[in-house]
């Protein structure tokens, strides 16, 4: 390991790899002892010389250095398998039910650059990262070695692989694998295309905020904004709703949602729209001056995609957050409950909150709020690297 090149931080630029904070940008870099190749392992010590650890270098990427061990290791076999099957043992632990789920994700499974997702017996890699991408063979291996998977996919469309210098892959790495397949997530059946659909085939992080959101579901007439494949609506329905509207502007999603509500035998209950929700929520809050919006429902889900994927366009997001919610606020029964996601890193709870605190207030509504809510447990929250929390959600309860 003497040979392997050294990047030298600046004073002060080791506290946070020491906190845990597995990223080294070029500009925390004070010299590199020899030149290493982009993809290779190096080692990095603080400016007093202190190793803090080992990680993959790209030149190419803002990342310089990916870290993915504190002290010196060879990453081979042995290494990615005692790494996967301690984020599986979290896993059992948190979600002992699941059968489908996120195996390793990344960061928070200390492997920035790999997320592998089960989805019952195929499973799903993305590499995003050059120095984890050069392991993809060996990873598929020891993935053979735990799970004896009928099939290992890669979803590697991925717009950061641009900024790693790699190509994008989409392809069967081993096994089988062929058109859309059968999930359970909480008892119910999902069809999903892992080849195509969005993600890598699903929104696994709602897994366990689809169940607790149903609990306010019995008797309730629903309305599933951003409804996707059903996640949200179908659970409701599952769990005893009287009537479920599920929106989605994706002609396809509203199809496979269809198929699904089918498949769960909760069709009777479930209606379905493919629309844009903004427009969908003009067209039903319009009415004529002096007149009120009768509200409808006993529980509307939002659950839009992220509206803003760095700062600079966080005010426009907040705009776009607080025209939801103002519009959803319209048509929500009093006693009714608003739950409510954003998915995007760059608004947190409290800014999230605020805004739709701001939109409660415009429309002189109350809101208690009645359940706080995170991603699932299987994409796991270190709190030293912030980057791993971006999911967040709250159900207020209409006040008056
Ligand atoms: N609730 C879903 C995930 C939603 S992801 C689940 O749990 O699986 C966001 C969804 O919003 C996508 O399916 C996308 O097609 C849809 N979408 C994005 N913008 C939209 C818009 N303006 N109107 C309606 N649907 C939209």
């Amino acid at each position: 390991m003497n040979s392997t090149p050294t990047v030298l931080l600046r004073p002060g630029e080791g506290d946070r790899v020491v906190a845990g904070h597995p990223w080294i940008y070029q500009g925390s870099i004070q010299r590199i002892t020899a030149p290493p190749t982009d993809g290779e392992l190096v080692q990095v010590k603080d400016h007093r010389q202190r190793l803090l650890g080992v990680g993959f270098y790209n030149s190419k990427s803002k990342i310089n250095v990916r870290l993915i061990a504190p002290d010196r290791v060879e990453v081979n076999a042995a290494f990615f398998e005692e790494r996967i099957r301690a984020a599986l043992i979290v896993r059992q632990r948190h979600m002992p039910n699941a059968t489908s789920f996120r195996v390793v994700n990344a960061e928070s499974d200390l492997l920035s650059g790999l997320i592998v997702d089960k989805y019952e017996d195929v499973l799903v890699l993305q590499t995003s990262a050059l120095g984890m991408d050069k392991h993809k063979d060996t990873i598929v291996q020891v993935l053979q070695k735990i799970f004896s998977p009928r099939a290992i996919l890669e979803r590697n469309e991925l717009a950061s692989r641009k900024f790693e210098g790699l190509p994008d892959a989409n392809g069967v790495l081993a096994g089988q694998h062929d058109g859309p397949m059968t999930i359970k997530l909480n008892g119910l059946s999902f069809e999903v295309d892992l080849r195509e659909g969005h993600k890598t085939g699903m929104y696994l992080d709602q897994q366990a905020n689809y169940q607790a959101v149903a609990a306010f579901a019995k008797g309730a007439n629903v309305l599933d904004c951003f409804s996707f494949l059903g996640g949200f609506g179908l659970h409701a329905a599952k769990a005893g709703a009287a009537q479920v509207l599920m929106l989605d502007q994706s002609e396809e999603a509203i199809a496979a949602a269809k198929r699904n509500a089918e498949a769960n035998g909760v069709a009777g209950v479930c209606q379905f729209e493919a629309t844009n929700v903004f427009d969908w929520f003009k067209a039903n809050t319009k009415v004529a001056p002096h007149e009120r919006v009768i509200p409808r429902y006993d529980l509307i889900v939002l659950d839009p995609p992220s509206f803003t994927r760095n700062r600079s366009t966080v005010p426009d997001a907040l705009r776009g957050y607080k025209e939801l919610h103002l519009r959803a606020l319209k048509l929500l029964k009093p006693g009714g409950v608003m739950a409510t996601f954003c998915c995007s890193h760059h608004v947190d709870a409290g800014l999230f909150q605020d805004t739709v605190l701001a939109a409660a207030y415009d429309q002189r509504r109350v809101l208690r709020r009645v359940a706080t809510y995170a991603q699932s447990p299987d994409h796991p929250i270190l709190p030293s690297i912030p980057e791993t929390e971006y999911l967040k959600g709250f159900a207020f309860e209409l006040v008056r």
